[in-house]
């Protein structure tokens, strides 16, 4: 092949497969990043052709993660957490959110795309009181991750910490059990933990449902689920007020004012907060 190409090649210690779209990367381009492909741009457009509010969805599930974050951070007290569908680095990320109020903080970040772990420097650059970790892992795995030394020198399990799965369950099939994998990861935290989590829904905009048919017709597996779907995920949990709400109205800094913000219907995912008893 051509001499640069295959330069690249050799150099890359990952194989990024852009013959193929991949959810971190569609993410990314509905949120504005740079780091996508254009297979990732069509099938992205694809989606949003689908369900037009993508990229208000991406932007306020993102908005979600940073007010949840510093919930945990300065209301609760959290000093640990566990990131599991970290994605492509962001600004801010959720270690610079939480070592913004509390500079111990220790974050084990982790995905299973190979783009998020090039990227993965961005998200080490801990406080010198904190510390982060990068763990490449899949969901589907929770025993690995609890058991990977990147987790266990950075996080004490016998402290809480707080679980933050935002926006990864919708792509995770009823087929490979959900429910069970994040009660796997529960039972491995103390009480005084607490689980964030977002996850999408066709209950007000049955064009989510055909996002998730565009996604799956390009080689990634996901379903939306609906709010009874999604509050089972805090089943035996003490969520948190307001509970499993529409993300941008979950604990807004400021209510929008009548007739200004985004819409339940574009946005479409919903978000809650609750605590290991
Ligand atoms: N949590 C971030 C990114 C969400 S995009 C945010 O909300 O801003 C969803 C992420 O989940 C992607 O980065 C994707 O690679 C990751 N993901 C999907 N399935 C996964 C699995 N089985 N194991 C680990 N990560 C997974």
């Amino acid at each position: 092949g051509q001499w640069w190409k295959s330069l690249a090649e050799e150099r890359s210690p990952v194989d990024l497969r852009t013959d193929q779209p991949h959810a971190a990367r569609m993410y990314d381009y509905f949120l504005g990043g740079k780091d996508n492909f254009p297979v990732d741009r069509e099938a992205a457009e694809q989606a949003r052709a689908a369900f037009p509010g993508a990229s208000i969805a991406a932007v306020e599930n993102r908005a979600f993660l940073r007010r949840a974050t510093r919930f945990l951070a300065t209301e609760v007290g959290i000093r640990q957490f566990l990131d599991i569908g970290t994605g492509i680095p962001t600004s801010p990320n959720l270690h610079e959110v939480a070592q913004g109020i509390a500079p111990d903080a220790r974050i084990v970040y982790t995905d299973n795309d190979p783009i998020v772990l090039a990227h993965a420097r961005a998200l080490l650059a801990s406080t010198p009181e904190g510390r982060t970790a990068y763990l490449d892992a899949d969901l589907r795995d929770p025993e690995r991750i609890l058991a990977a030394p990147e987790l266990r020198d950075t996080l004490d399990l016998t402290q809480p910490v707080a679980l933050s799965m935002i926006a990864i369950f919708h792509f995770i099939p009823d087929a490979d059990d959900p429910y069970g994998i994040l009660g796997r990861l529960l039972a491995a935290l103390p009480s005084g933990s607490y689980l964030a989590l977002t996850h999408a829904t066709a209950d007000v905009n049955p064009s989510m449902e055909q996002l998730f048919i565009t996604y799956r017709s390009r080689g990634i597996p996901g379903q939306q689920r609906t709010r009874a779907e999604v509050e089972r995920f805090f089943a035996g949990l003490e969520l948190i007020d307001p509970g499993v709400e529409m993300v941008h109205r979950w604990r807004p800094e400021e209510p929008a004012a009548e007739g200004e913000g985004p819409t339940d219907a574009e946005v479409s995912v919903y978000g809650g907060v609750a605590r290991l008893g």
